[in-house]
């Protein structure tokens, strides 16, 4: 039976992060996805891609960034709209194609040394002495067991290891994601059949009445002529609608492309975790990364990003603790705090803030678009929870342009401050894991709910 240093569940973004940072650390490593060879990477997706993120793998090893036919379109704005206005934030990035793109980093992880095998669903994880010491997959009819010293889950939103963990494992990780905590989502590519379309290096999103909440459908550019579009909301609630959810999507497109005006390229769907990343992402015997440790920004969906930078965190922590010959859940700790210091502040912050953008309806988004109520610069700092968000000042010039709407301005007053709260809170991840319990015990009071 072969044995690595370590094994990484799935070739996503997540799983080539981790692999190729292994490897390019000098660790011997084993990629399984149940995908064949030739489709990893592959994934129906908004395709917006932060610039950032990538950067992290490319100044630390060098490895490119986004270029050549793996960039559908330069980003440099995210624009929230409703039908009669619209703020408009800088974010640089990219769309890509996930395929193409994909392919690459798959590629780049093999030259680095990585042993890859596709159409290998793994389907049990062997635990041994308290420990996950290795995985079962399938492959051409045959089930392989396969050992190393640890197991990173990198398989998405279905989780293929962490779902197999006996309950209880690792405080903070969940084995589940109940349907009030993801997303479903149906996007299609389209290339217009005449004009080009008004989304030059811009992504959308578009709040409209007839999308149930969130209640935005996106138009994010694909280049010249191409568009992503697509829309979702929580999985706990697709029976409150009397339609489907394509068909929701295609009225509200109608009334800006009709039917016959473009051609569908690709059609597609996902489930998106929308909540804070699990309390914990490290086991004995390994760690969660990307979808599978839920590190999407609840309220964009974008999760590409997390998905590298998390890989990149992993892939380090991992190689550290193997040489400390400790990985176990705490040995491995030092991943916890690096992904709660970025991802656990900001998708909090997010996800509170997604509560309230659920409340305010896209008719109070509207009105406050419309009448000025909220700029730019103090969109941005809300989404990012920056202390005086909302200054003394101009919440004076709110008060009179919220006339006669003054509980929209009460709405926006408490968002502004419970997401400056949970940040501050999620900054106080604990670095002992003795503290974990009550860290826990604070923050689902202040979020009246267990997570
Ligand atoms: C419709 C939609 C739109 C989105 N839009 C955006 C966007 O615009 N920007 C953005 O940043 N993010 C977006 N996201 C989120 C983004 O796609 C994910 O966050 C990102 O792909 C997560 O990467 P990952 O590597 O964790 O998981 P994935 O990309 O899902 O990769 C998981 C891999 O694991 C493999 N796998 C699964 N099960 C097994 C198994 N049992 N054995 C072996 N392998 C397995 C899969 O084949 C896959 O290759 C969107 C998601 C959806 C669904």
């Amino acid at each position: 039976m072969s044995t690595y240093d370590a094994i990484v569940v799935g070739g996503g973004p997540a799983g080539v992060s981790s692999a190729y940072t292994l490897a390019k650390l000098g660790r011997s490593v084993l990629l399984l996805d149940k995908k064949s060879h030739d489709r990893i990477g592959d994934k129906s997706c908004g395709d917006a891609l932060d610039r950032s993120s990538p950067e992290i793998l490319f100044k630390e090893f060098g490895l490119e960034p986004p270029h050549g036919d793996e960039v559908s379109d330069e980003l440099k704005y995210m624009t929230v709209a409703t039908p009669e206005g619209h703020v408009k934030m800088s974010a640089p990035g990219y769309t890509v194609d996930r395929h193409v793109y994909g392919q690459r980093l798959l590629k780049e992880c093999e030259k680095a040394g990585v042993e890859v095998i596709g159409s290998a669903p793994v389907r049990d994880v062997i635990i041994e002495d308290g420990f996950v010491k290795g995985v079962k997959y399938v492959h051409k009819g045959e089930t392989i067991e396969v050992r190393s010293t640890v197991v990173i889950d990198c398989s998405g939103t279905f989780a293929a290891v962490r779902k197999r963990l006996p309950e209880g494992f690792s405080e903070g990780l969940n084995r589940e994601v109940p349907d009030y905590h993801i997303a479903a989502s149906y996007r299609e590519i389209v290339e217009l059949k005449e004009k080009d379309h008004p989304y030059k290096n811009e992504i959308v999103l578009l709040y409209k009445e007839s999308i149930p909440p969130p209640g935005y459908i996106w138009f994010f550019t694909k280049g010249p002529k191409r568009l992503n579009l697509g829309t979702g909301w929580l999985k706990s609630e697709t029976h409150l609608y009397d339609k489907p959810m394509k068909q929701i999507y295609r009225e509200a497109l109608d009334e800006h492309y009709t039917r016959d005006e473009y051609e569908i390229l690709k059609t597609g769907g996902g489930q998106i975790p929308v909540r804070p990343p699990f309390d914990c992402l490290t086991f004995n015997g390994g760690m969660v990364v990307g979808d599978a440790g839920c590190m999407v920004d609840p309220t964009t969906a974008e999760g590409h990003g997390p998905a590298l930078v998390t890989g990149y965190f992993a892939g380090k922590v991992a190689s550290e603790s193997i040489d400390r010959n400790d990985v176990s859940r705490e040995g491995l700790w030092e991943y916890n705090v690096k992904v709660m210091e970025l991802y656990g502040v900001r998708n909090s912050m997010s996800y509170v803030a997604l509560r309230y953008l659920r409340k305010l309806s896209p008719d109070g988004l509207q009105f406050i678009i419309k009448r000025g109520i909220i700029t730019e610069n103090e969109l941005k700092d809300i989404y990012d929870g920056e202390e005086n968000a909302i200054s003394f000042w101009s919440m004076l010039g709110k008060v009179i342009k919220c006339f006669p709407k003054y509980g929209l301005l009460w709405t926006l007053k408490r968002m502004v401050d419970d997401v400056k709260e949970i940040g501050t809170y999620y900054e106080q991840y604990p670095s002992d894991p003795s503290d974990l319990k009550k860290w826990r015990e604070g923050r689902d009071a202040l979020l009246k709910e267990e997570l």
